[in-house]
């Protein structure tokens, strides 16, 4: 296949090139001038002419959870892979703690993938767990079975999960050394137990038996929990804490110091866009743990990813039926926000194209940079030969408002709703291959809608682990 004519963001690049890119079955095998490449040398191959559109490298969603199996009410790899290619996401990696039986041993892991193997339209990566309710055998054993398989592990300093316990200073501690030890990140839910919980009691004290309030949530779990768990988590990574991941950071200071100590840490479309004060008018579409922060945090983030003091952004995808969002309980709310759809269109439209991010920053933060955290820049995340050919198509004088009835995922229960959004993304492409096309770039004798639709087959995204080219 040769893409003709797109204006690319290729690597490192601080400004858009005009290029054709030449495929060469699921790699790209060249990038040059427009023009430069002759429609012959593809032989009897397919010519997409995209002139007027962009192109850039597929988005890696580095924060999922697809649920499956176990809690697929909630979502399945089908689902969540189709919106993740709607959204212009071409790898995402799922979260090994809201699938039963958690991905804390090998078996766990090799069940997962028979559940979801036929399914995902994306490439996918896991990663392991490390579960509070394993002892220190356990946890050593765990994470030195599921490395290979896994591009890293996971644990909660609060979890609200029963199947997933919070570990202990010394789990973390033993887990982090071990994950070092065997090279792999060691992503932290970072909220401090004892911070929440004086939040709790003085609420509780302050409520008595009336009914909390969505602003009484966020108070429950306040900025200082995020700093208290980031500085501990930091005290117990010894000297080299660069193995340390802190994921869905809201909080300006937290990031700062984990950057400060050479750490790493993502935040989440839902805290550029959203603040406390929205949950008068969103509630329980807004709820996530941690919770959306006070509005000043939302610039200082947009800084810090500007920065890259946030090396890079995810969605934290996690949807759930409306039963369990409106429970009518800010507390007993399920917290998530069904995202991967929204989180590169969210971020080309408020990152780039609202020139708070340059295009080399918007590439770190939507693909590069989570892509060589987790071992996968062999393969993926940026336009280059020799690497997969993943990438978005997008319409830059089109707009996008972003519309649940469009969605795929299971729960389209989003904050993000009725958002109008610069740039409307023309089609994703896995490995050369049309995932999700509107009418402008559908393959030839395929009409989709007048939404696009998915165009590839249930399994055609396979599983990939830490080193992939
Ligand atoms: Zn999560």
């Amino acid at each position: 296949m040769l893409i003709k004519g797109a204006l690319a963001a290729l690597p490192g690049e601080e400004d858009f090139r005009r290029v054709d890119i030449l495929v060469a079955g699921e790699k790209i095998a060249r990038v040059a001038e427009a023009g430069s490449l002759a429609p012959e040398a593809i032989g009897g191959g397919e010519i997409l002419d995209a002139a007027g559109l962009m192109v850039f490298p597929g988005a890696v969603d580095p924060h999922v959870h697809f649920d499956e199996p176990g809690f697929t009410h909630r979502e399945d790899f089908l689902h969540g892979s189709s919106e993740a290619a709607r959204g212009g996401v071409t790898t995402v990696i799922d979260m090994p703690c809201t699938s039963l039986p958690p991905v804390t041993r090998l078996d766990a892991l090799k069940n997962k993938l028979a559940a979801v193997s036929g399914k995902a339209v994306v490439d996918y990566a896991f990663y392991g767990g490390v579960n509070g309710q394993d002892g220190p055998e356990a946890i050593e054993a765990a994470i030195a079975e599921l490395a290979p398989e896994v591009v890293g592990f996971k644990c909660y300093t609060v979890s609200g999960m029963e199947t997933f316990a919070a570990v202990s200073p010394e789990q973390f501690a033993l887990a982090y050394r071990t994950c070092a030890a065997a090279g792999r990140p060691l992503l932290l839910h970072a909220e401090d137990p004892g911070v929440i919980r004086a939040a709790q009691a003085a609420l509780s004290e302050a409520r008595g038996a009336a009914a909390l309030s969505w602003k009484d949530y966020y108070a429950s779990r306040p900025m200082a929990a995020e700093v208290e768990a980031c500085s501990g988590a930091l005290r117990l990574t010894g000297a080299d804490p660069r193995w340390l991941h802190v994921v869905h950071v809201g909080t300006a200071a937290a990031a700062a110091l984990v950057a400060a100590a050479g750490a790493t840490c993502e935040t989440c479309a839902h805290y550029l866009a959203f603040d406390e004060e929205d949950f008068e008018r969103l509630g329980a579409a807004l709820k996530t743990a941690p919770p959306v922060k006070e509005p000043a945090q939302k610039a200082l983030l947009w800084r810090q990813l500007a920065e890259g003091t946030i090396g890079f952004v995810a969605s934290d995808h996690a949807g759930a039926p409306g039963y369990e969002k409106f429970t009518g309980d800010p507390l007993t709310a399920y917290g998530g926000i069904p995202g991967t759809g929204t989180l590169f269109p969210y971020l080309l439209s408020e990152g780039l194209f609202a020139k708070r991010l340059t295009l080399r920053r918007f590439l770190e933060a939507s693909s590069v940079a989570a892509a060589a955290r987790y071992g996968l820049s062999g393969g993926k995340g940026s336009l280059e030969p020799g690497k997969d050919a993943d990438f978005v198509l997008v319409d830059p004088e089109a707009t996008t408002t972003v519309e649940p009835s469009a969605m795929y995922s299971k729960s389209v229960i989003t904050p993000f709703a009725g958002l109008r959004l610069a740039g409307r993304i023309a089609g994703t492409f896995v490995r050369g291959t049309r995932v999700y096309a509107t009418p402008r770039l559908a393959a030839r004798g395929v009409g989709p809608g007048a939404h696009g639709r998915i165009l590839a087959a249930p399994g055609s995204g396979k599983h990939i682990t830490w080193g992939y080219r």
